[in-house]
């Protein structure tokens, strides 16, 4: 099927028609099997950054966390009394219902103990998958990032929600937590999110793990879930375990015993942070092409997450318990989803390089949507609650 027999096998007319993804998901609903064959080879990152709603299937994560997708996602609101949504454009805010539910809790106990909200970046996309740009993990919907920033004392306009820079817990060129900025509001927050059950995982910068192995006095057996990655020093990651009734999700290893502060936390800074001199031999290595992840490579329960109906986009949005009473500001949304917004849109990192027209058009050549031109529907937010 080439681009253009896509585009023609998606209705007759209107901007709909040049979505090669809708029309791919629309496609794969009526398509005889070959047809479903043939769209099952398409790049993965393509088919699941173009769709804009979640798959109307019980909700069920497929896979791992690196490779897999997301039946019955629901969206985290854009407001709640103890969060804000950011980089909205993305997308990027759908999760199991057990994950986003979790976020909501973990938000009000962290509020309780003093952090005044949280800011959530990117979670998954509506039906999970692989992405256009920024995350090896987030695919089932398991994974969050959580702002280091606490939630301003106001509500973000939609713009602020674009453009505002994380801060970072480093001190500038160094891979230790600036001591200016660290408080125990830090390691508060972290051992909340370490607090709930469902929590395996949680990545901070080596830099950060040392901090709280260095500070935590008490209880340290939470310690053991933080795990030390690389980034991870604007934000944190926090990832939950295969929930119950996702037969195919595949669990992680278990981490190891210990708090981790350890001989495996000094290899971080000796080895893994340690500047490199470039040797010879990697100078006159060819740079190896990444092999194209396509929906055939995902687990095959994916290809009916893709091929199903759209989950109503109201329905969608969490009803979350602390929204009664909580009157949701009104933001100045996009009226559609734009699936190139994530390639341009802003890291949350202050350091990490804006990206450029130029680079923006290479990354649009790059994800194959350079024929992609109309929107599709954002969903909106629900009235006040
Ligand atoms: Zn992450």
């Amino acid at each position: 099927m080439t681009r253009e027999t896509d585009s023609e096998s998606c209705g007759t007319g209107g901007p709909l028609r040049r979505l090669a993804g809708l029309c791919l998901a629309a496609a794969l609903l009526a398509a005889p099997i070959g047809e479903v064959s043939l769209a099952a080879d398409k790049p993965a990152k393509q088919v699941f950054g173009a769709m804009s709603s979640a798959a109307a299937l019980k909700p069920a994560s497929h896979g791992f966390y690196s490779r897999g997708c997301l039946a019955g996602a629901i969206a985290m609101p854009y407001d709640g009394p103890t969060w804000q949504v950011m980089r909205i454009s993305r997308n990027r805010r759908w999760g199991h219902p057990d994950l986003i539910a979790l976020i909501e809790k973990l938000s009000i106990k962290a509020h309780k103990d003093g952090w005044n909200g949280l800011l959530i970046g990117d979670i998954s996309q509506p039906r999970g998958g692989p992405m256009l740009t920024g995350h090896a993990s987030h695919q089932i919907g398991l994974d969050a990032d959580l702002w280091f920033t606490p939630m301003p004392n106001r509500r973000l306009s939609f713009k602020e929600r674009e453009e505002t820079s994380a801060v970072s817990m480093l001190k500038k060129g160094s891979n230790y937590v600036d001591d200016r900025r660290w408080n125990p509001t830090y390691e508060r927050l972290l051992r909340d999110a370490a607090s709930f059950r469902e929590v395996e995982r949680i990545l901070v910068h080596p830099g950060i793990k040392k901090k709280l192995c260095d500070t935590v006095t008490g209880d340290r057996s939470w310690l053991r879930k933080v795990r030390p990655y690389y980034g991870h020093h604007y934000h944190f990651h926090l990832r939950i375990g295969c929930p119950p009734g996702s037969s195919d999700c595949r669990r992680q290893d278990p981490t190891p015993a210990g708090d981790g502060c350890d001989a495996s936390l000094k290899w971080w800074f000796d080895v893994a942070l340690a500047p490199k001199k470039p040797s010879k031999k990697d100078k006159k290595a060819p740079a190896k092409k990444p092999k194209i992840i396509t929906v055939r490579d995902l687990p095959s329960t994916c290809q009916a997450v893709v091929g199903a109906d759209n989950k109503d986009l109201q329905a969608a949005v969490f009803n979350a318990p602390s929204l009664s009473g909580f009157a949701a500001p009104d933001l100045d949304l996009p009226k559609k989803f734009d699936p190139l917004a994530a390639l341009s849109s802003r890291p949350i990192e202050a350091s990490a390089k804006v990206k450029t027209a130029s680079t923006i058009g290479d990354l649009v050549q790059d994800s194959g949507f350079a024929d992609l031109t109309g929107p599709v529907p954002i969903p909106t937010p629900r009235p006040t609650r």
